[in-house]
C-alpha cells in the first residue's frame, strides 16, 4: 500500500516536471518566433524631477505583444529569455531600439529627456559589450545622456572588480549609469565607490519604508549619486521621499508605462496644467 502510494507520488511528480519543462520549451519556441515576427515594443514610464517638477526622461520597459495571449508581462518572459541565452538577443533588439529612437526625436526636434534601458546579466558580462555600444554611439550619433544603462545590483556585485572595469568602459563612451533594484542586493558598500555610477535606484519593495530610504539617499550624497525612485504610487510616498532628499520619481502616482506616442504627449502637458 506504502510502496503503492509512493509511486504514484513520484509519477504525479515526475508528470508535472515534465509539464513545466514542456512549457518552458514551448515559450523559448515562441520566444524566438517572436523576435523574428517583430513582436516586441517599448512602453515608456515616465521620470519626474523632485527639484523642477518636470519629466527627465523615462526607462524603456519591454512589451511582448503576442498573436494570441495580448500582451505578456516581462516578468514572465525575461526570466526563461535569460536561462535560455535569448536574453541576448532580446536585450540588442531593445539596445538598437532605443537608440533608433532617440535618433528620431533628435531629427524631429522632440525633446523630453533621456532614455533608460535595462541590461540583463548575461548582457553586461558579455566580453564585446563595450565595442558594441562604442558601436551604437556611433552609428546613432548617440550623445552624453542621451541613453542611460541600468544594471541591477545583484549583477554588479557578482564580480564588482569585473563590473567596475566595465562600468569604467561605459561611463567613457558617454552613457548615464544607474543601479537598479538598489537595496535588494546585499550589496558590499565598499565596492560602491568603485563604480563610475551616476544614479541609484530604490527597489520599490522598499520605497514607503522610511529608514531603507533614508539609508541609501545619505549614501548616495555622500558618493554624490543621484537617487530615483521606483515603484511609488502616492502623493504621501513622494512628499516624504522630497523630504529625504530623493531625486527623481518613477511610479503609478504621476503615469505607468506608456506607449511611444503616449509618453511623449504626457512629457509635453507635464505637469498639468503648465501650459507650454
Ligand atoms: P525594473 O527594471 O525594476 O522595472 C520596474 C518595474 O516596476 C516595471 O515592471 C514597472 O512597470 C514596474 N512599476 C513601475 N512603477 C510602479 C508602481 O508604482 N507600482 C508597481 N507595483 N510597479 C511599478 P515591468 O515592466 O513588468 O518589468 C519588470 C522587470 O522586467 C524590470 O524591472 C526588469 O528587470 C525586467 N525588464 C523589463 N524590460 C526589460 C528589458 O528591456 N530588458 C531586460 N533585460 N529586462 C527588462
Ligand atoms: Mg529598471
Ligand atoms: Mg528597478
Ligand atoms: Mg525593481
Amino acid at each position: 500500500q506504502a510502496k503503492e502510494h509512493g509511486k504514484n507520488k513520484y509519477h504525479l511528480y515526475s508528470r508535472s516536471i515534465q509539464a513545466s519543462i514542456d512549457r518552458r520549451l514551448a515559450l523559448e519556441v515562441q520566444l524566438r518566433k517572436a523576435l523574428q515576427n517583430e513582436e516586441f515594443l517599448l512602453h515608456f514610464q515616465p521620470k519626474v524631477d523632485i527639484g523642477s517638477g518636470r519629466v527627465v526622461g523615462a526607462e524603456a520597459l519591454i512589451r511582448w505583444q503576442h498573436p494570441e495571449h495580448g500582451m505578456v508581462s516581462p516578468a514572465l518572459f525575461i526570466p526563461v529569455a535569460e536561462e535560455t541565452g535569448l536574453i541576448l538577443e532580446i536585450d540588442k533588439w531593445v539596445i538598437r531600439a532605443a537608440c533608433r529612437e532617440v535618433e528620431r526625436r533628435r531629427t524631429l526636434g522632440i525633446a523630453c529627456g533621456s532614455i533608460a534601458i535595462n541590461l540583463s546579466a548575461r548582457q553586461f558580462s558579455r566580453s564585446t559589450l563595450c565595442a558594441d555600444m562604442a558601436e551604437m554611439v556611433k552609428r546613432y550619433r548617440l550623445q552624453p545622456g542621451d541613453i542611460e544603462i541600468e544594471i541591477t545590483e545583484s549583477t554588479v556585485m557578482g564580480n564588482p572588480a569585473k563590473a567596475a572595469e566595465i562600468l569604467q568602459g561605459l561611463r567613457a563612451l558617454g552613457f548615464t549609469l544607474a543601479i537598479d533594484d538598489f537595496g535588494t542586493g546585499y550589496s558590499n558598500l565598499a565596492s560602491l565607490k568603485n563604480f563610475p555610477i551616476h544614479t541609484l535606484k530604490i527597489d520599490k519593495s522598499f520605497v514607503q519604508d522610511p529608514a531603507m530610504v533614508r539609508a541609501i539617499i545619505q549614501l548616495a550624497i555622500s558618493y554624490r549619486l543621484k537617487t530615483v525612485a521606483e515603484g511609488v504610487e502616492d502623493q504621501e510616498t513622494v512628499a516624504m521621499l522630497a523630504t529625504m532628499g530623493c531625486d527623481i520619481i518613477q511610479g503609478f502616482v504621476y503615469s505607468k508605462p506608456l506607449p511611444l506616442d503616449q509618453f511623449i504627449d504626457f512629457a509635453h502637458r507635464f505637469p498639468p496644467g503648465d501650459a507650454r
